[in-house]
């Protein structure tokens, strides 16, 4: 099938067509096109919900018919409209859940309502054609640091999660302490390379612990303290924090894949911190003790895109799953929860 997609939940707005039928990424992939408000909220040190909302609907619409132009297509010729429906700020969500909603009605095609975070769970599968279900999924992205087993479409059982900040928060607010701007996760990552791992001593919240769950706000505050005490370069800060916030992640998977059903095919990883190259590289290793392939999604669609969303749409329309105009967009929405599509009040 061939689906436009549509994310807006955050601070990109996104329009991407998508070829369920392409045998590669690249033939999947049919156009996309993404436009990023970092410029716009680096004033603030982070996503200001109403300038976001506002640019979502500045660019969405053209945006929408660009990206079919590149594709050679109309509208018409797609056979359904996947929009992001949660989570995420409420207002952008809004904007392409109720653009989504209007082309659907004015092409009479399907809506599909999409969980952002199964967009990321199942980017993955758009990347590698290869990957087969169950996975063990590491989400790791601004909002949302958890590991769980992912069975099929809407088929998701959450093994961890964290109990305070999510790992890309804990990426965004080292940047933040470092006087590295936003977003912050990629430059920690840059500035990490020039410094030595081992130079500063920081917690390592829950490591050891037999759940495998995360916590990341004490790391924080050390490094608030380290960077507080002045004697270490900012580079040796980034770079032991990201050490510290790694050997976390790979502590914590290795529990979870000692608990996960058997069966898993592959260890995942997705999201947009899957876009650390350090990271990558530490479950690699992991997944290799495990006798599993590591399975992450190209740099670039690990952070927010309406491909996976496209993709996602693609996965869901196939197994019949498509949603009533008035089903409703939503700020909260576990990925747990999503097996049944969704209904509500109208937005
Ligand atoms: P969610 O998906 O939970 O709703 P989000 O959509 O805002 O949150 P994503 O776009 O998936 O989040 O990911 C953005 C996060 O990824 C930010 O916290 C950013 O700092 C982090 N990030 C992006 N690239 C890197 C990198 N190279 N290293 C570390 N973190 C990164
Ligand atoms: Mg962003
Ligand atoms: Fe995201």
């Amino acid at each position: 099938a061939l689906i436009l997609g549509i994310e807006s939940s955050c601070d990109e707005t996104a329009a991407a067509v998508i070829d369920g039928n392409g045998a590669t990424l690249a033939t999947r992939i049919v156009a996309q096109r993404i436009a990023s408000q970092d410029e716009a909220h680096r004033p603030y040190g982070g996503v200001v919900p109403e300038i976001a909302a506002r640019a979502h609907v500045e660019v969405l619409g053209p945006m929408v018919e660009a990206v079919l132009a590149d594709a050679g297509l109309a509208l018409g010729d797609v056979d359904a409209i996947a929009a992001t429906a949660g989570p995420g700020l409420i207002g952008g969500v809004m904007v392409g859940l109720v653009t989504a909603k209007a082309l659907a009605m004015a092409a009479d095609k399907p809506l599909v309502a999409v969980n952002h975070l199964e967009g990321h769970a199942l980017s993955p599968r758009l990347a590698d054609p290869s990957l087969c279900y169950p996975y063990l999924l590491l989400l790791v992205s601004g909002g949302h640091c958890q590991i769980l087993e992912v069975a099929g479409v809407g088929q998701y059982r959450r093994l961890a999660t964290t109990i305070d900040d999510a790992l890309g928060e804990a990426f965004d607010k080292t940047a933040k302490i470092l006087g590295l701007g936003y977003p912050g996760g990629p430059a920690v990552e840059r500035l990490a390379r020039e410094g030595n791992p081992k130079a500063v001593p920081l917690p390592r919240p829950l490591v050891g612990s037999g759940e495998p769950h995360f916590s990341f706000a004490g790391l924080k505050s050390a490094v608030m303290r380290a960077k507080d005490a002045g004697v270490h370069a900012d580079a040796d800060i980034a770079a032991s924090f990201q050490q510290a916030a790694l050997d976390c992640v790979v502590d914590r998977t290795r529990i979870a894949l000692s608990v996960a059903a058997p069966g898993m095919t592959a260890l995942v990883v997705a999201g947009g911190v899957a876009a650390n190259a350090a990271l990558r590289g530490a479950l690699v290793a992991l997944a290799a003790d495990h006798g599993l392939p590591l399975v992450a999604p190209p740099p670039k669609l690990c952070t927010d895109n309406a491909a996976m969303i496209g993709w996602a749409g693609v996965e869901r329309f196939a197994l019949g799953y498509t949603d009533p105009l008035d089903v409703a967009a939503r700020p909260r929405w576990p990925l747990d929860e999503n097996a049944a599509p969704v209904r509500g009040a109208g937005v």
